[in-house]
């Protein structure tokens, strides 16, 4: 009867452990990584009036002659063509 005890005890702690293993407490539900930016859509895109560097339009810098890449272009081009 004393062994009996002992190996139900033992069953116990097992099927304890094995429950343990069975399911990890931690990252139950892992979050989904966010989409890269470029599965967001395509963009439109401008050329730079001075060096004719294709850029998405979000990042243009707009001036007098059309959309620049930088002030230093947009600077380059206003100084080439002359203030009006
Ligand atoms: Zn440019």
């Amino acid at each position: 009867m004393k062994y009996l005890l002992l190996i139900l005890l033992l069953a116990l702690v097992f099927f304890m452990l094995g429950v343990k293993r069975a399911r990890p407490p931690q990252r139950r539900t892992p979050a989904p990584p966010p989409p890269p930016p470029a599965a967001m859509g395509p963009q439109a895109m401008v050329s730079c009036a001075h060096c004719g560097l294709h850029l998405p339009a979000s990042e243009a810098l707009p001036g007098r002659g059309g959309q620049f890449c930088s002030a230093a272009h947009r600077a380059a081009f206003e100084a080439a063509h002359g203030p009006r």
